[in-house]
């Protein structure tokens, strides 16, 4: 059982989260962000690092242990930690609701927390400005922008790859991303004390694994397009769940529906960190929010369904602070929702937390390293396994990581090249 000894270790043994805090901590003279040849955020090489550099992105990095778990103020539950509030809800405002990528709880409370003084600004991802297909880190202080980086990105995204320069500036802001970056956030804090004075509030989506770009490239293929002809495009939202959009430059539109997106002939490939991450619901952040599905025959329905509603989770005593403040503003509406009904919808998270420690056992005995998970309860979720459970997440790892298939590029090698193909 070992950690990873160095950051080369965590990009080429498929550990690294492409969150860019590594980048943005050490300099684009030393490592910059870019896309991998298989298609994730990763940072690339531009020089040797030393000793001390080395030993600073490991003391932050996600991808090597994640240890900075936000102050356990309630009892947690085995597979989704701890919850000082759960609830149902929706943003007030239609027109968040319609465009963010379920209810717009995200999206609402990041704009209460900046029209009401409580931070500068928020920093999340958004739309490349110069790529509709890529996303970029934007810090944003007016309700319009926070808005316009509403929705769900499914593609890769490196939120962090300023946040040295952020913290040096002074300013104090929310932070929205995915539960990996937050988990990198904690670890900063650890290191740096500007982190909880600059960065009072940090909110993360729950997260079932993020892609590679390839799998936004084969959807534009599958509509017939070629990518240098597209000018919009989203995975979601304008609904709930929204239908997948597409639009050129000469006009045409395409659309199809989640479904058809995620669960049709569609070859995608998840980053192998996720398929280890013991995190999906947010455990470090203080609200994390995702979908309330409409369930049918016990199951989640993913048709569309009108005006979203997301379940939120309030982790700490600030996050339900902030839950309690925007409700008596009026940002956001909510209602009762139980334990139970959030075990029966997201039980894929359960199957994913419970397999962890099975997969972590598959690369212990192949000598590879993995992640440290202090606190998330990897144990007590893997204990509760079935044998069948078990024993398919175990073999699967092991044969992948015999095979190979849980390595990356190293950090020195070229960026994507997208398939430019049309089927
Ligand atoms: C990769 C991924 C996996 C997901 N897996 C699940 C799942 O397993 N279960 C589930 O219920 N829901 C999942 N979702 C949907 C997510 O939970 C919804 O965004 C959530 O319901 C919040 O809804 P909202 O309407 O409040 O979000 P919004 O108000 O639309 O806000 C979404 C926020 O997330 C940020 N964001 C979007 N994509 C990314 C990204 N790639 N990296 C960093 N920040 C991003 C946006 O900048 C915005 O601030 C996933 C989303 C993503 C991007």
């Amino acid at each position: 059982m070992r950690a990873a000894a160095s950051i080369e270790e965590i990009v080429e043994r498929g550990l690294c989260t492409g969150c860019g805090a590594c980048a943005s901590l050490l300099g684009g003279d030393a490592l910059r962000m870019d896309m991998s040849p298989e298609g994730f955020m990763r940072p690339r090489g531009q020089r040797p690092l030393d000793k001390g550099e080395q030993q600073a992105v490991l003391e932050i990095c996600a991808g090597r242990a994640q240890h900075g778990a936000a102050p356990a103020e309630a009892k947690p539950h085995r597979i989704f930690g701890a919850m000082l509030h759960l609830a149902k809800g929706h943003a007030t405002d239609k027109e968040i609701r319609f465009w963010s990528a379920t209810g717009g709880v995200l999206t609402a409370l990041a704009v209460y927390l900046v029209e009401s003084g409580e931070v500068d600004g928020v920093l999340q991802i958004g739309v490349a400005s110069d790529n509709p297909l890529h996303n970029e880190p934007r810090f944003n202080t007016t309700r319009e922008q926070i808005v316009a980086s509403s929705g769900s990105r499914y593609g890769p995204s490196a939120p962090l790859k300023d946040i040295a320069a952020l913290l040096d500036s002074g300013r104090r802001f929310a932070f929205v991303g995915k539960p990996c970056d937050v988990a990198t956030l904690r670890n900063l804090a650890l290191v740096d004390p500007r982190v909880d004075l600059q960065i009072p509030y940090m909110l993360a989506m729950v997260c079932g694994g993020n892609p590679s770009i390839a799998a936004t490239y084969n959807i534009v293929r599958r509509f017939g397009e070629d990518h240098r002809d597209v000018d919009e495009f989203r995975y979601r939202g304008h609904g709930w769940p929204g239908r997948t959009y597409l639009h050129t430059r000469q006009g045409r539109a395409h659309s199809q529906s989640y479904d058809e997106t995620w669960f049709s002939n569609l070859t995608y490939e998840l980053m192998f960190r996720c398929k280890i991450c013991a995190d999906g619901t947010g455990e470090h952040a203080d609200v994390v929010a995702g979908d309330c599905w409409v369930m049918e025959d016990g199951k989640p329905s993913h048709r569309e369904a009108g005006d979203g509603w997301n379940m939120h989770i309030a982790r700490t005593v600030r996050g339900r602070q902030l839950i309690e403040d925007a409700l008596v503003a009026g940002y956001i509406h909510e209602e009762a929702f139980s334990v139970a009904e959030l075990e029966a919808m997201h039980d894929d998270h359960g199957t994913k937390k419970r397999s962890v420690l099975w997969r972590l056992a598959g690369l212990a005995l192949t000598g590879q390293p993995f992640p440290c998970y202090g606190g998330l309860r990897v144990v007590q979720a893997g204990l509760a396994a079935s044998w069948r459970e078990r024993w398919a997440a175990f073999r699967g790892t092991l044969a992948r990581s015999l095979k190979r298939r849980n390595r990356e590029s190293p950090i020195t090698s070229g960026t994507f090249v997208p398939d430019t193909k049309t089927s």
